[in-house]
Formats: C-alpha cells, sequence, structure tokens
C-alpha cells in the first residue's frame, strides 16, 4: 500500500527475507506479531532490531496504518524485550529512522535497541 510520502513496501527488503527464513538472523524474541534480531553490524553491547511481522515500511507508515492495539502492543513488546536482554536497569535507547532525512536503510519497520554501556549525546556534533 502506498502512504503519501512514503515509497511502496518491498516484500524483497533484507528484513521481510528474514521474516521468511531466507536469510539468517540471530533471534533474542519472537512472538506471533514481533521479532526481535541481533543487529548484523552493531553500534553498541547491545544493539537489536525490533520488528513487526506486518508489512509496513516505517515508523511513519505504522503509525498512519496500523489499528491502535497494534501500535500499543508492539511498543509493549520493545519494552519487553529489553527488560529480557537485562537492559531496564541502568537504561538503554531506542531509535527509529525514517526516510532518506532519517538515516533509514531497511524499508521495513523496526525500532533499533541499543544499550550495554553509556551511550553518550543523543546525536553526533
Ligand atoms: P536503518 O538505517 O534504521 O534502516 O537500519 C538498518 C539496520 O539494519 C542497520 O543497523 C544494519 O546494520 C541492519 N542490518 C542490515 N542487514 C541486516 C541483516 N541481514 N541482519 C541484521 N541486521 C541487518
Amino acid at each position: 500500500m502506498t502512504v503519501a510520502g512514503l515509497s511502496t513496501y518491498d516484500p524483497d527488503n533484507v528484513f521481510a527475507r528474514i521474516l521468511r527464513g531466507e536469510l539468517p538472523a540471530k533471534t533474542v524474541f519472537e512472538d506471533e506479531n514481533v521479532v526481535a534480531f541481533a543487529d548484523i553490524s552493531p553500534k553498541a553491547p547491545v544493539h537489536v532490531l525490533v520488528i513487526p511481522r506486518a508489512a509496513y515500511v516505517s515508523f511513519a507508515d505504522f503509525v498512519k496504518r496500523a489499528s491502535g492495539t497494534e501500535v500499543v502492543d508492539f511498543f509493549r513488546t520493545v519494552g519487553l524485550v529489553a527488560t529480557q536482554l537485562g537492559l531496564d536497569d541502568p537504561g538503554y535507547r531506542i531509535l527509529s529512522n525514517i526516510g532518506p532525512h532519517g538515516g533509514q536503510e531497511v524499508a521495513h519497520f523496526h525500532v533499533h535497541l541499543f544499550g550495554g554501556h553509556p551511550l553518550g549525546a543523543m546525536l553526533p556534533g
């Protein structure tokens, strides 16, 4: 589905292929709606990507098209994954890149979960 300002979902994006089992992933959590796996190029001691199984291009697409229940359940699950990874104390960071200015490389909605050491400034510079 095309959403104003967003490109159409590409079913052959890397994360769609991971969801179909066509590419390997180090999965740390999965349920019927959500999968979390290690980022292939970690930027922190813990760097996990949390994704919905459903096809959304980005955070912007997700919050426009998903039901309220889907949105709430997804973000609760992000928090659950962080808890299960032992990140609640002393804390962690979540981030989602949207579109070219956001630096989004993979056009399947995902939240980055970073932790395991002090993460420093929110943005470089
Ligand atoms: P973004 O710039 O927010 O779209 O981030 C995409 C992330 O996906 C990057 O941090 C990549 O390192 C990560 N990535 C790309 N391919 C894979 C893969 N096959 N398995 C795990 N992580 C990946």
